[in-house]
């Protein structure tokens, strides 16, 4: 792996066996149109400098490294446990990272319009604002199921202008919204683009992703030399889809002493359907339209998943993850619904930081680590802010008052 990044994927978008493109026929010319498109742009030297001003002057980058150093001190292990803000990215987490690329892509390609899928809401809110940004339309495909839950994310697509489409077969959530979405977007496809919300989908969303989240790993590396004169002997992210993960671990994945470990939900516990541990419990196969690890259920289907964070809950992952833990570059663990919320209330109470659920996967398995590996630092991807969260722990958890650490 002399130049990893450079080397994979492909050219046919293959991490080992996972990726690639299993598309319906009508759509092959539109992402090839696609695939051709970035090609061009990533190396145009206007189009990175219009994304180096818009991370600069629009999202807020660079977003800081910050030691948690009262949460290290009350572990007690002398490991240290340092946090990459991605909480403080404009509209509150990493997602902005890629929808402001895509919108730019969206924008060069001469498209009129945005169009996606969204489960809990998060990637309808970054794309919508990108999405105004650029004075692009939008249009969101969502479950009916989702609309109810999610009602703080349904409004603020709406004030960011986005055209709202409620989902209402099948069992109205994530999976048909993808169906639609992509129905939609058959019939549209000239004047659209598709903006895929994570490191996953058909060849080169994959790999357009991780690029784009890149930002995060260069930016985390730099900081933290520059912060403690070493590199990381940790560097941890949870794992949805994976793009937080891929944006922090391609700034170390060259460097052999840093161990990377990559944080699923197991939720309620191991037994199916309880969980979302797609690396512990999946196996080969075949997701909406490419390759990855998929947890499937006795008949072969993709199994029912859980996680108390919906940006985690779901069956597949993506393909470059799949890749990374066969080859064993990258360590799959877990954080159960229980240890999430510990971590939830521990970084709120004693680092001022109210993170997001599924970041606080992240925080709950460092914490471990850190018991584990007394004087070694660890590099948390703080994903996202904890806000969307706040009324759906209270209600249901409490404030901290369970808090045993
Ligand atoms: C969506 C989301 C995730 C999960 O997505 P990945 O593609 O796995 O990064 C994680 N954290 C936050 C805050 C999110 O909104």
């Amino acid at each position: 792996m002399e130049n990893y990044l450079k080397e994979f994927p492909n050219k046919e978008g293959y991490f080992g066996e996972y990726g690639g493109a299993f598309l319906p026929p009508e759509l092959e010319p539109q992402f090839e149109e696609i695939t051709k498109a970035y090609e061009k742009i990533s190396g145009d030297a206007s189009y990175i400098n219009e994304l180096r001003y818009i991370r600069k002057h629009f999202q807020g980058r660079p977003t800081p490294v910050s030691h948690a150093r009262n949460l290290s001190k009350r572990i007690g292990s002398g490991a240290n446990i340092y946090l990459k803000r991605e909480d403080l990215n404009h509209s509150g987490a990493h997602k902005l990272n890629h929808c402001m690329a895509e919108a730019l892509l969206a924008k060069h390609m001469g498209k009129k319009k945005l169009i996606a899928e969204t489960g809990a809401g998060q990637h309808g809110v970054a794309l919508a604002t990108a999405a105004a940004y650029f004075e692009l339309e939008c249009e969101i495909h969502m479950g009916e199921v989702d609309i109810e839950k999610e009602h703080p994310n349904v409004v603020r697509m709406q004030l960011l202008g986005a055209k709202l489409v409620p989902v209402g077969f099948g069992g109205r959530t994530l999976k048909e919204a993808v169906d639609s979405a992509f129905a939609s977007y058959l019939e549209q496809a000239d004047e659209a683009l598709f903006a895929i919300g994570s490191v996953v989908g058909p060849h080169p969303f994959p790999r357009m992703v991780r690029d784009f989240q890149q930002v995060v790993g260069i930016e985390a590396r730099e900081q933290f030399t520059e912060m403690t004169g070493n590199l990381p002997d940790h560097a941890v992210a949870c794992v949805g889809g994976g793009s937080n993960a891929m944006g922090l671990f391609s700034g170390f994945i060259q460097d052999k002493s840093v161990k990377l470990h990559g944080v699923e939900p197991m939720g309620k516990g191991p037994e199916l359907g309880h969980h979302a541990a797609t690396m512990t419990f999946g196996k080969p196969g075949m997701l909406h339209g490419f390759k990855c690890r998929v947890l499937e259920d006795a008949e072969g289907n993709p199994a029912p998943v859980h996680s108390i964070a919906s940006g985690l809950d779901y069956p597949g992952v993506g393909p470059e993850h799949s890749y990374l833990h066969d080859i064993g570059k990258v360590h799959y663990g877990s954080a159960t619904d229980d240890e999430t919320l510990q971590a939830f209330w521990a970084l709120s109470r004693y680092e001022g930081i109210i993170p997001a659920l599924e970041s606080s996967h992240a925080v709950a398995y460092a914490m471990k680590l850190a018991k584990e590996c007394p004087g070694e630092t660890i590099l948390v991807n703080l994903s996202g802010r904890g806000d969307k969260d706040l009324d759906y722990v209270a209600d249901n958890f409490g404030t901290g008052d369970d808090l045993k650490i």
